[in-house]
């Protein structure tokens, strides 16, 4: 094949993937085992070593994972990736070679609930912490990042609000303090946007979302762009110093742009173990063919749905960004040119009791703690996974109690609205 670079809907059938060189297989076979048997005792030490690049044991790597994580890397854009069990595997996967004790990362306020759970209290037990600010008030990241800060966070399209971060306002900021730039960028999928485009260092994946598209699996994934200097401010050493936990090894030194994606499997996978296993990767690969198709037809149902709510008398707002009446419509040309996505959250009149009964009331919708699935979902999040929350966070976060989250589906746009035109007849009656 010639070197001209192939599209997206090629790539997402094809990156990551050849003929099975045993059997032809033409599938990405579901390799289910644990370890590979070493040619010998030389092979063995040079893998160990990292001279020699292959598979040792299915905590590390594993065929099957690896041909997703190749895959998720070419559509982002990055230079290598690893998978693991799930989304927020991921995110402490791309925080642990930057972090240490003592340090610090600067995130926005408009996270996923349990994003905002993990990074609020959680991570506070390997003692690191998180600075939660407006990412639209620059000023305010600015002045929030300190000599101890390791990396700048925050998601794409973020879940569940229907906001749309001002990704080159915030690579830009990066770039002058110097700073990793990482972003979640599950609920746009590489498909609606490129966060490496806008001066994304890494990218994170919840591959339970759109990318899986089926509601089978959890994974997560780490995508590297390759592009952070990684030894020039001396705050990175488990990256560019020698790291006592692989003898002493200089991943930057000796793997350059590769260091990040070496680390994570040969330190961050083999101590903390979460490995995404070889089933999971299939179903997610199997789902990732169809990734482009799906998200269309996910943004043009979210675009008539949200519309004939945004008409209906029973609803108070709908935040969808793909709305000219979103204050972020005009950031979705420029960072989602694809779309907005198929997440956003709804105003109900009446209230939290309306909210409640409105979920009890579809029957087309699921209502279930999940999104990014063919089927269309709904959940009530100020009373589940906003839940540990105060009320200025959820308001914050765009989960207030009179809101109810969205995830539209790839059904018919008429039979999702006629689910919930029937439903909110009920819950404002
Ligand atoms: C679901 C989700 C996560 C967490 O992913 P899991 O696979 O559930 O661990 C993180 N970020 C966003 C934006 C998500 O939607």
């Amino acid at each position: 094949m010639s070197d001209r670079p192939q599209g997206f809907d090629t790539l997402q059938i094809h990156a990551g993937a050849k003929p099975d060189p045993a059997t032809g297989a033409r599938q990405v076979p579901i390799y289910q085992t644990t370890a590979y048997v070493f040619r010998d005792a030389d092979h063995a030490a040079a893998l160990f070593n990292l001279a020699e690049v292959g598979n040792i044991y299915s905590r590390l790597t594993n065929p099957t994972v690896s041909a997703l994580a190749e895959r998720i890397t070419h559509l982002e854009g990055g230079i290598g990736g690893v998978c693991c069990s799930s989304g927020h595997a991921a995110q402490i996967m791309a925080l642990f070679p930057l972090m240490m004790p003592g340090t610090n990362v600067v995130a926005s306020n408009k996270l996923y609930g349990g994003t905002y759970t993990q990074l609020t209290h959680t991570i506070k037990r390997f003692g690191w912490s998180a600075t939660l600010v407006d990412f639209d008030d620059l000023d305010a990241v600015r002045a929030a990042i300190d000599d101890n800060t390791r990396a700048i966070f925050c998601e794409s399209i973020a879940n569940p609000g229907g906001y749309i971060t001002d990704l080159d306002a915030i690579g830009k900021l990066a770039d002058e303090v110097g700073l990793p730039l990482i972003v979640d960028n599950t609920s746009a999928t590489p498909y609606l946007c490129n966060p490496i485009k806008h001066g994304a260092t890494l990218v994170v994946h919840s591959t339970t979302k759109y990318l899986t598209g089926n509601g089978t699996v959890t994974g997560g994934a780490v995508i590297d762009s390759g592009k952070f200097d990684w030894g020039k401010s001396g705050k990175f050493p488990s990256l560019a110093a020698p790291e006592p936990a692989y003898h002493g090894l200089n991943f930057y030194e000796a793997l350059g742009g590769m260091a990040f994606t070496f680390h994570s499997i040969a330190v961050g996978l083999r101590d903390l173990g979460m490995t995404m296993n070889p089933q999971g990767a299939h179903y997610t690969l199997m789902g990732i063919e169809t990734l482009s198709l799906r998200m269309r037809k996910h943004v043009e149902n979210a675009q008539i749905v949200s519309k004939w709510l945004e008409n209906d008398p029973r609803i108070d707002k709908v935040t969808y960004a793909g709305l000219e009446s979103s204050p972020y419509f005009e950031r979705v040309a420029r960072i989602c040119p694809n779309g907005a996505g198929a997440l956003f959250t709804v105003a109900v009149k009446g209230g939290y009791d309306a909210c409640m009964k409105l979920v009890d009331s579809l029957e087309l919708f699921s209502h279930v703690a999940n999104l990014g699935d063919a089927r269309s979902l709904i959940i009530h999040s100020a009373s589940t996974t906003h839940r540990q929350l105060s009320d200025e966070q959820r308001e914050a976060a765009g989960a207030s109690s009179n809101v109810v989250r969205l995830s539209i589906g790839i059904e018919d746009a008429a039979d999702i609205i006629a689910d919930l035109d029937q439903a909110l007849t009920k819950a404002t009656a």
